[in-house]
């Protein structure tokens, strides 16, 4: 492997982890596709949804 073949190779595999830092860091933040904002009808609090709701009356 010459020198030309490293440095060709450092940058191809830089260039992968660059894709692969962006993928991860929209993954970890959340926030490119999915809107993290959510309110619950039933207590009108945000953070959770009515399907998750701890005050939820009736229900055993
Ligand atoms: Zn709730």
């Amino acid at each position: 492997m010459t020198l030309d073949d490293k440095i060709a190779r450092v940058k191809d595999l830089i260039g992968k982890r660059e894709e692969i830092d962006a993928e991860l860091a929209v993954l970890l933040s959340g926030a490119a596709r999915e809107p993290r904002k959510m309110r619950c009808s039933i207590c009108d609090t945000e953070g959770h949804t009515a399907r998750t709701c701890t005050q939820k009356t009736g229900a055993a």
